[in-house]
């Protein structure tokens, strides 16, 4: 099946917003073994879209539109398609019933500009929008298909993912099996992931395995595909291989996230958490409370930058700090032990490092970082560095921390168990 996407939005075209839907859209598909065979984006005029849509449908069976459904003047997309295909708008009284509905339950007045959203082209299903007011369409034009999504990440994607997805499975029955697997792992470099599990799987890649890599910010995921009748089989065999040569650098599957498999860990035994973060800015703390359930674990987030903090609220000795400095494995160490006694938590995370650009010596260079985690075992200082640009460092600096974290918890006994 040929499916083409067409992203509609001048702001797209202008870089005030990043096409976030095409990356979506496509990872959606991928896991579901469709494949976007072709992507554009257009400007949000009625010419522009019209004429993408129809030189789509020259080659598609399916084509997606996102964006331009609202009541505002840009939002054409509606219009154009409508007169493309040659359908009639027509008002349909159950979309404005829940456009009204949707205004009430937000005590907001509904302009009656927005009723344009309420327009459906002939023969049109009505896929509902949740999260706001125009409904997205989708319609069948001379044996293909045409799906419209609203702009609005927040709208679009549970939209595609109640109603797009089961729509089609009825249209396009898939008629080859298909399955895949994603292994996320850290701490490894994609090359070296490569060289250990390549030579390993070339016997399931004769079979059909397809492997692909991608790396980002400390992570490599592994992404296994097959297709055919032996394919579910094949992944399996393919996962546990990988997973016997990554070992415990293999973290989760497909959509996990390494905050959420370190809270789940420590959910699952009873165990607190604490974190004191220097150089990281927070970024810890709110990566794990993103994560519902984060109450359960974290007991403190405290971002001791300067060094009275980190003597006031962590007890770290002014003599530590004076002999070895702000950035030193003795300063780490005692912000951890310092944040584990203060909360009593089961385990705390300390972060010092020297983010740049300026701050750095020939001892001690831009990018490096000490972490440390203090346990009931007691405490670990790893020496890091990361000579990126701050927004990488404290990204890379705070997976590599919950990796420590998270590799810790696994490797002490389970209280619970
Ligand atoms: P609205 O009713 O909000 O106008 P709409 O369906 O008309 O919805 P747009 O006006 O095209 O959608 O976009 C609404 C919002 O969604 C804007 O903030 C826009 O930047 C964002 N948006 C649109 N397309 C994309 C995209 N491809 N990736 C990420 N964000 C997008």
């Amino acid at each position: 099946m040929n499916i083409e996407l067409v992203n509609t939005g001048s702001e797209l075209l202008l870089g005030r917003t990043l096409n976030t839907h095409a990356q979506w859209l496509g990872r959606q598909l991928a896991d579901r073994g469709c494949v976007i065979t072709r992507q554009v984006t257009v400007a949000d005029t009625a010419a522009d879209i019209a004429a993408a849509v129809r030189e789509a449908l020259g080659r598609a069976d399916l084509v997606i539109t996102t964006g331009g459904l609202g009541p505002t003047s840009d939002d054409t997309t509606r219009e154009s398609i409508a007169r493309l295909l040659g359908k009639t708008l027509r008002p349909d009284a159950t979309v404005l019933a829940q456009m009204e509905n949707y205004f009430a339950a937000r005590q907001r007045v509904m302009l009656d500009s927005m009723k344009v959203q309420a327009l459906v082209p002939e023969g049109a299903l009505v896929l509902p929008n949740r999260n706001g007011t125009a409904p997205g369409l989708a319609m069948e034009a001379g044996g293909k298909w045409l799906i419209m999504l609203p702009g609005p990440p927040r709208e679009l994607k549970p939209m595609f993912t109640e109603s797009v997805v089961s729509l089609l499975a009825r249209i396009f029955p898939v008629r080859e099996n298909y399955s895949c697997c994603t292994l996320r792992t850290v701490g490894l470099g994609e090359s070296r992931i490569a060289d250990q599990i390549a030579p390993r799987l070339q016997p399931l890649v004769g079979q059909g395995l397809v492997i692909g890599y991608c790396a980002h910010m400390g992570q490599v995921d592994v992404r296994l595909e097959a297709r055919g009748e032996p394919a579910p089989t094949l992944i399996a065999e393919a996962a546990a291989e990988v997973r016997a040569q990554l070992g415990g650098s293999v973290f989760g599957e497909d959509d996990d996230r390494l905050e959420a498999v370190v809270l789940r860990l420590l959910t699952e035994r009873r165990q607190t958490l604490a974190l004191a973060e220097s150089c990281t800015g927070g970024l810890m703390a709110n990566q794990l409370t993103n994560i519902p359930g984060a109450s359960a674990v974290l007991l403190s987030g405290l971002v001791t930058y300067a060094n009275a903090a980190k003597e006031k609220f962590l007890g770290v000795r002014r003599e530590t700090l004076q002999t070895h400095g702000a950035v030193s494995e003795a300063v780490a160490r005692e912000m951890a032990e310092g944040a584990r006694r203060e909360t009593g938590a089961d385990f705390a995370v300390a972060v010092t490092g020297i983010a740049g650009p300026s701050g750095g010596t020939m001892d001690k260079p831009v990018g490096t970082v000490f972490i440390a985690l203090a346990a009931a075992s007691g405490t670990v200082v790893e020496k890091k560095f990361n000579p990126f640009d701050r927004a990488t460092f404290k990204e890379l600096t705070a997976r590599q921390a919950l990796d420590l974290l998270r590799r810790t918890i696994l490797a002490a006994k389970n209280p619970q168990a």
